[in-house]
Order: structure tokens, then sequence, then C-alpha cells
């Protein structure tokens, strides 16, 4: 199933336990806008390359549309398609007041050099300028990017339209960025991996923990559970997958990923396993956090976790949600697991609009009330109704939104 059938797929699970009617679904599934653009630049050696960028604005009835910006070689319509919608549904389910949107360009990002990224982020707000908007649609880091990118798209964005540090979050700290931003996502991870274990009746201190992708989601998730006395026993990235039964030093690993331009590669501390096998350990949290489609019909009977945390977006296909809920495995879904880092982008604006810094502890301390009761509403539904988090998280977004599209009398 590709990735904007996917979403639909578990969109409809929970309109169907809405009893929604088809003309309001239609309404729902169907993206606002869809912007394809050719993005002409020249490479350092002086070649003229021709890249395709794409922003899909999903919907804007809660608010102005929000999401990353992602730059992968396998980006393509679809992907951005998927990736906008679980934008607007997990903006719901967090009960932020935006809508949902997503971009990316294909291009591979470990392949090009940090003049060439510059270029290509400049020339892309040259095609994307007139659609954004601090009111409009705002971007923020995906996979491939980060604060550098949105520097850059700050910038280019005000030769079109004036200064205006709003029309995209994710900046660098000291350049109208927030503190906590970075580690936002992976800090969301973990308490809410934290949460859901106590209402499994699972103690955080004896619990193993596997994590796939060791970049900023990952990463800040393994520390934020290792701090909490978790034990982190497998992490990967795709260089290499890392096993010890003993526990990873995740702050060890952190520095020497540091000094390795971002890879584990080569860090010795610990024995290299399979990145499938990675997958399919004995352990009591599985946390998927690189791409997406990683558990499928092929192994999700392998897995052998009771708990799966998506902090990727969409690293479970439907097939294999299905096959997982059969075993009795959890899924906390990317919509609200992963929800830490757009939360904390909204402080960010709220922070530019109001030109006011906010402090970390500040920024901490509003993240973690508003993704708790997020967690809570989710487990409340989940529970009362008997249906899985994934479908309570759905039912709690697709409601707010299709409420907010009746008020504005669009449906
Ligand atoms: N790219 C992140 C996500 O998938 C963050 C989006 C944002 O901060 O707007 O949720």
């Amino acid at each position: 199933m590709k990735a904007f059938e996917a979403v639909q797929h578990y969109f409809h699970l929970a309109a169907d336990q809405l009893e929604m009617d088809a003309p309001l679904r239609k309404l729902l599934v169907t993206p606002e806008r869809e912007v394809t653009v050719q993005i002409p630049v020249e490479m350092d050696d002086g070649r003229l390359e021709t890249l395709i960028g794409y922003r899909v604005q999903h919907n804007s009835a809660r608010g102005p549309m929000k999401g990353g910006l992602r730059y992968h070689h396998e980006v393509n319509l679809d992907e951005v398609r998927g990736l906008a919608s679980l934008m607007t549904w997990k903006t719901a389910i967090a009960n932020l007041p935006y809508g949902g949107a997503k971009g990316g360009v294909t291009v591979n990002s470990r392949e090009i050099s940090h003049r060439e990224k510059e270029r290509i982020t400049r020339k892309f707000v040259d095609a994307i300028h007139m659609v954004i908007g601090p009111d409009v649609d705002i971007p923020a880091p995906d996979m491939g990017t980060g604060h550098e990118e949105m520097a850059w798209i700050m910038n280019q964005y005000a030769k079109y339209n004036g200064f205006n540090p709003g029309v995209v979050t994710g900046k660098p700290v000291e350049h109208y960025g927030i503190p906590g931003r970075e580690e936002a996502t992976g800090r969301g991870v973990g308490m809410l991996t934290v949460k859901t274990l106590g209402r499994l009746g699972h103690k955080v201190g004896k619990s193993t923990v596997a994590i796939q992708g060791f970049g900023n989601v990952g990463s800040h998730a393994a520390k934020f559970l290792a701090e909490a006395d978790a034990k982190i026993v497998a992490i990967s990235d795709h260089t290499v997958a890392l096993y010890n039964k003993e526990g990873i030093n995740v702050m060890e690993a952190v520095r020497y990923a540091r000094k390795n331009n971002g890879l584990l590669r080569g860090f010795s501390e610990a024995e290299e396993i399979g990145g499938e096998a990675l997958l399919e350990l004995k352990v009591d949290v599985l946390i998927p956090a690189a791409v997406g489609g990683v558990i499928t019909s092929a192994n999700a009977a392998s897995i052998h976790a009771p708990l799966v945390v998506e902090a990727a977006n969409g690293p479970v296909t439907p097939e294999a949600d299905e096959i997982l809920h059969e075993k009795g495995v959890a899924v906390l879904p990317d919509v609200l697991a992963n929800a830490g880092g757009v939360t904390v982008s909204y402080f960010e604006w709220v922070q530019n609009r109001q030109h006011y810094k906010w402090s970390l502890d500040r920024v901490r301390g509003e993240l973690d009330r508003l993704l708790i009761a997020a967690f809570e509403e989710v487990w409340d539904k989940h529970s009362e109704l008997n249906v899985s988090l994934r479908t309570a998280a759905f039912m709690i977004g697709i409601e707010r939104v299709a409420r907010a599209a009746k008020l504005a009398g669009l449906a």
C-alpha cells in the first residue's frame, strides 16, 4: 500500500467508528492544494541539475497548515500527500491550532554539499514563496533537513514578503529559534513510551529497548529513555546495527556519532547485528525512528516486542498493523508518538509572534503538559471503545477537523 493510501486506510477505520458519511469523508481526505515545482540548481562542479520539489497543503480547517520539509531520494508526490494528511491528524490530536502540510525535494541529502543544499533550499523557496507564510503554511525540518535550511528559508522568504520569522520553525536557537526544538520529537517519544509502559503495567527501569535510527529523533529518544533508567540494548543507523545485552552507553554513542559525521559505524562497545535482526529482537519496546514502511507483512509476525512506538512517520504498514494487532502488540501511533516536534514548533511560532523568548524549562514543561493531555485522551478513548490506540487517536483528530470544517460552513 502506498503512503497516501495507508493514511486513508487508517482514516476510514476511524471514520467507520464515527459513522461518518461519504461526502464528509471525501472532503476530509482530499488535499486542498498540491504544488509540484521545478528546482533548477547549479551544482558545485558547474553542472545544471533540475530537481523536483513538492508542497502538499492537506487541510486548513483548524488553522495555518504545518509540516516539515524532507530532502530524500525517495520523495514523491504520493508520499508527500500521505505525510501532509498525517500532519492534519497529528496537529488535531495534539490540539494545536494548525492544519497539515508537508513538502520535500527528491534529492539524496547525503550526496550534496552544504553550498548545494543552500542553493536548492533558496531555489525551492523561490518556487513556493507565494503559497507559504506565517498565517498560511509554515514549513519545518524533517528527514534530511535541519536548522540551517530553516534559517535559509526565513531569509529567502523575506526577500519576497518581508521579514517574518514565523514563516518557518526549527530555526537555529540563536536565530529566532526556540530552545528544546531539536530534542522535542525524541523527548516526546521517550516520555510517551514511559507513559505507555506504565499503562501496560511494565516498569521502565526493567525495560529493554531497541531503536532503529540514530538521527535527531532516535538519539534524543534514546537519551531520554536511558535517563529514565530503561536499558537501550540496540541502536542503528543506515550504516550499522549494534546490540549489547548489558545496555549501550547512549551518551558514548552520541559522542562517537558526533565525531564520526553523525554515523554509528565503528562504535565498538556493542556487537554488530543485521538491521532486520534489530527489529525482531526480544525486547520490551521497539522504536522505529528512521524511514517509513519498515514493519511490513513480511516481518510483522516476527516482531517480538509487546510495544512498538512509531517515532518515524508511517513505519508500520496497514497490513503489518493488522498482524501486530492480532498478536496483541500495542502500537503507539506516529500521530501521537512523534507529535512533540510539531508541538514545540508551535511554541517557536508563538514566541516569534510575541517577540518574547521562552526558556528551556518552559518549553519542556508545556510540551510535557500538552503531550500528556493528548495521550490521556487517546488512552481513554482506546479503553472505552476497545479500539486500537491508532484508531482512537484518529477518531479524536478527525472529529476536531470535521467540527472546524462544519463551523466554518465548509461541510
Ligand atoms: N517534520 C515533523 C513531523 O513530522 C515536524 C513538523 C513541524 O514541526 O511542523 O511532525
